[in-house]
């Protein structure tokens, strides 16, 4: 892949999230995974790496991979028989990408997600940090939806939101949705031959909405509506978002050398946008008053570990937004419990190694983890 010199769309971004749909990777004819296709995105992926870019995955597949293994060829499947098709199809999938990426010696995780991980905090703050893990080790982690578990009511259903999901979770700066389209148009470009191609949305309005509605993209699950709701939850979380065509092979490096896409513009970086929802969002559950010396440690950038704590207060489960008080009764920082109250109070003054003791080789030690942490430029004073 060529390098991404300061002209490439993709220059600047440091973690990126790829989206891939279903008829990208399995032929829609035969049913069978498109093998040499899935080896030049690998390469492209490795290039990335190399370049010292962390890659994500999003990857569907898992569905239309168990229909053929499972001889299932009726149009419309009960949910039954689509949740089986999912169990099956993604052992496959999940092979398919770990064979793919070896070949460039890059070593792939599984997660599956359900809505509820990257809705509810106490389970996001878990998928974030597994997933910050296996992009620390050098590691490519490959995510879909669980679909042989998920119900009906609860499914994220399409792939497009599920990649804006992870991608805001996990604070990713850009998300690339490959599909077999090269972007929106202002009119659906399979029936209007004047229809004209965006390459670039700085905002999402209602007029982009409405372009998007007459422009369904028959082959993935997900047509462009999903993926400008997609764009929305992205943007909004500091992700910049890219819809490009990844029918043909080096699809990340053709977006790198020119390919035609569009470009939707994040509002903010995810930095920020994680920031204002820390501080802006979230009630705050309870207070944890620190030391001058734990003070210290978080203007450096550190964790809070209980060694420095004083005093607790309120009622917090792990994943809950607190206020972190300095011994001058200041508000210094806010951020997300890495531990519930009770845990919080047993550890407080602590060494790391005892609240090991206490509460098991592999607990967390720390109260709240610097990544869940946002330092207040001025204290805030507040009524304790
Ligand atoms: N999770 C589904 C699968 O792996 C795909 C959903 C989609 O196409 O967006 O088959």
């Amino acid at each position: 892949m060529a390098a991404l010199t300061s002209t490439s769309p993709l220059a600047g971004f440091q973690r990126l999230t790829i989206k891939i749909g279903s008829a990208l990777l399995v032929d829609a004819r035969t049913g069978k995974l498109r093998a040499e296709w899935l080896n030049s995105l690998a390469a492209d992926i490795a290039a990335l790496k190399a370049e010292g870019t962390e890659v994500l995955i999003v990857s569907s597949g898992a569905i239309s991979l168990g229909r053929r293994i499972l001889g299932l060829t009726a149009r419309n499947l009960p949910l039954d028989q689509i949740q089986a098709a999912a169990s099956v199809g993604q052992i496959a999938l999940s092979q398919a990408w770990r064979d793919a990426l070896a070949e460039h010696d890059v070593i792939t995780g599984q997660i599956l997600l359900t809505p509820n991980i990257t809705e509810e905090r106490r389970h996001f703050i878990n998928a974030r940090s597994t997933i910050g893990t296996l992009l620390a080790l050098g590691a490519v982690p490959i995510i879909n939806e669980n679909d042989s578990v998920a119900t009906s009511e609860i499914r994220y259903g399409d792939n497009d939101r599920l990649s804006a999901r992870v991608a805001a979770m996990i604070s990713s700066d850009c998300l690339i949705l490959l599909s077999d389209v090269d972007g929106l148009y202002d009119a659906p470009p399979d029936t209007n031959a004047n229809a004209n191609h965006l390459p670039l949305v700085k905002a999402i309005t209602p007029e982009i909405e409405a372009m998007a509605g007459g422009a369904a993209s028959h082959l993935s699950r997900g047509g462009m509506t999903t993926k400008i709701e997609a764009g929305k939850i992205a943007t909004q979380s500091g992700t910049s978002m890219i819809i490009a065509k990844g029918t043909e092979p080096h699809p990340i490096s053709a977006i790198a050398n020119g390919a035609r896409h569009t470009l939707f513009t994040a509002r903010q970086s995810p930095a920020a946008a994680r920031k204002r929802w820390i501080l802006g969002t979230l009630d705050v559950a309870g207070k944890i008053h620190i030391d001058a010396g734990a003070a210290q440690a978080l203007a450096r950038g550190k964790s809070l570990l209980p060694i420095g704590v004083t005093k607790v207060s309120g009622d917090f489960s792990r994943g809950d937004a607190v206020s972190i008080v300095a011994p001058d009764g200041t508000e210094v920082a806010r951020g997300l419990a890495g531990m519930n109250r009770e845990e919080a109070d047993l550890a407080k003054g602590k060494q790391s190694k005892v609240i090991s003791t206490m509460f098991g080789e592999l607990s967390r030690t720390e109260l709240v983890h610097a990544d869940n942490l946002v330092l207040l430029a001025a204290g805030t004073q507040t009524d304790e």
